[in-house]
């Protein structure tokens, strides 16, 4: 396949150990599961992604000690069902703030009218790691990339819908960067 880069997105972590903080409980929610465990395993399709010689890239865990990276319900007026927000010194990531829109419905799983908190966690995370979009460029969807719909890092998500499975792209873009 071919994918591209979009130089602004080419950051550099420092650290291959990414604390987060999750801003909200472990309430239960219908199914059993609870959204802290909904982002952990966003966290850990990340983690199992493994550089062009076979080795672990980064490690991201939850936490609830001292860190620069956090998720949080987040409300504010753009028409954006989430965003993530960059700590940087230079092109370095030294951390990250990803803001989950207080104003929509959010699940763990499948729940009609609801955003899966895994799949979208799990967009979010990619751009913490620096990952752009498919399509960024402004071209309109399909792109490039043959799998555009079914990216993980297409731009776009519809409530109901779950979208966990990492295509070539997510991962080629991933490892461009780290490489
Ligand atoms: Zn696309
Ligand atoms: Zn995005």
């Amino acid at each position: 396949m071919t994918f591209e880069t979009i130089p602004e997105y080419c950051f550099k972590r420092h650290s291959a150990l990414v604390g987060i903080v999750v801003g909200w409980g472990q309430n239960k929610r219908k199914g059993g599961a609870t959204r802290w465990e909904a982002v952990r395993a966003a966290m850990q399709q990340w983690n199992k992604v493994r550089d062009t010689k076979g080795k672990s890239i980064v490690s991201l865990y939850l936490t609830t000690g001292a860190t620069d990276s956090r998720v949080i319900y987040s409300n504010y007026s753009f028409p954006k069902i989430g965003y993530t927000e960059h700590i940087l010194r230079g092109d370095e990531i030294l951390g990250a703030t990803i803001h989950l829109a207080s104003t929509e419905k959010w699940s763990v799983g499948y729940s009609p009218g609801c955003y899966d908190i895994q799949t979208v966690v799990l967009h979010e995370l990619g751009h913490m790691l620096g990952v752009a979009h498919c399509h960024e460029d402004g071209s309109e969807p399909p792109c490039f990339s043959k799998t555009c719909e079914s990216n993980v890092m297409n731009p776009y998500v519809s409530p109901g819908h779950i979208k966990r499975t990492f295509q070539e792209y997510d991962t080629a873009s991933y490892i461009i960067i780290y490489d």
